[in-house]
């Protein structure tokens, strides 16, 4: 039976979620806030710094669903069939190739006429381990790769010296293809443009995990609004594959004292997957 929480039960709930909302402001690049937050809130303009638009208030401080979500969710994601009859074609693609080959000079939102390249994944078709991240920036537009900028260098940092692969061994790719332009947090429906392809990219690899680097990747895929603080270091799961929410390489560069966190994630993936601690040094 649940009963009214006291004063200072209700003043910690509180403080918990703000807490929350702040880390999740700043893991998405919030670097600071106004001094006039008053002025802020009540006038437009005032702030120095929009949010990121995919920035929403997570709901009240329901601790009880927040705890709940984080011990495990369970699979959210549309049935494949539903996913690929979006693209009529798409569900004959039997493999990354015929699925990058399907997918081609991709007009099918607002981001194709602003990129470079289009930014499909790399790695092995068959990986054990899938690590999905949130967009391309602006050098992996430029190469049409992902992680490849300072946030790759970490992550390969992460597979190589951290876990003893090669960065070749795993398959990387993101949530939207194409560039968002300044490194805005993807829309809506660009994240809905791609989700289809994503999805195929997780029944084709058909890895034994996933690991979401993010708010934005955990979020999209887990289809919640839960912070990532509350949802790393714990399984869920997306088109029966087992997922690790953890945070984005983007994010440690700022905040490398969350490093610690991130290395956590990391060793219960490898205890998952069997894979033993390197000797120092980096990749077998
Ligand atoms: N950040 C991402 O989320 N993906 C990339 O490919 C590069 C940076």
């Amino acid at each position: 039976m649940s009963r009214d929480l006291s004063a200072p039960e209700q003043r910690r709930l509180m403080l918990d979620s703000v807490r929350d909302y702040l880390e999740q402001l700043a893991e998405e690049g919030l670097e600071g806030l106004p001094m006039t937050l008053r002025t802020a809130a009540s006038g437009p303009g005032a702030v120095g710094a929009k949010p990121p638009a995919s920035a929403a208030r997570p709901s009240a401080p329901d601790s009880a669903s927040a705890r709940a979500a984080a011990a495990s969710s369970p699979d959210s994601t549309p049935p494949s069939s539903e996913l690929l009859s979006r693209y009529p074609g798409l569900e004959k693609t039997a493999s990354l190739e015929a699925l990058s080959a399907f997918i081609g000079d991709c007009k099918r939102c607002k981001l194709a006429p602003l990129r470079t390249h289009l930014v499909f994944g790399v790695g092995n078709p068959d990986a054990d381990l899938m690590f999905v991240g949130e967009a391309p920036g602006a050098d992996e537009d430029a190469r049409g790769e992902p992680f490849v900028g300072r946030a790759g260098q970490l992550l390969t940092d992460i597979i190589e010296r951290g876990m003893g692969l090669k960065r070749s061994d795993v398959y990387i790719c993101n949530v939207i293809k194409c560039r968002p332009p300044d490194n805005r947090n993807p829309e809506s429906d660009e994240v809905a443009a791609c989700e289809p392809f994503l999805m195929h990219q997780i029944d084709l690899v058909r890895p034994r995990a996933i690991v979401a680097l993010g708010t934005f990747a955990v979020q999209a895929l887990l289809k919640v609004k839960t912070p990532i603080s509350r949802l790393r270091g714990n399984w869920h799961e997306v088109r029966g594959v087992k997922l690790m929410p953890t945070f984005h390489p983007a994010y440690l560069l700022r905040s490398p004292g969350e490093k610690r966190w991130v290395w956590q994630d990391i060793q219960e993936v490898m205890k998952v997957l069997g894979i033993e601690l390197p000797a120092r040094g980096g990749a077998r």
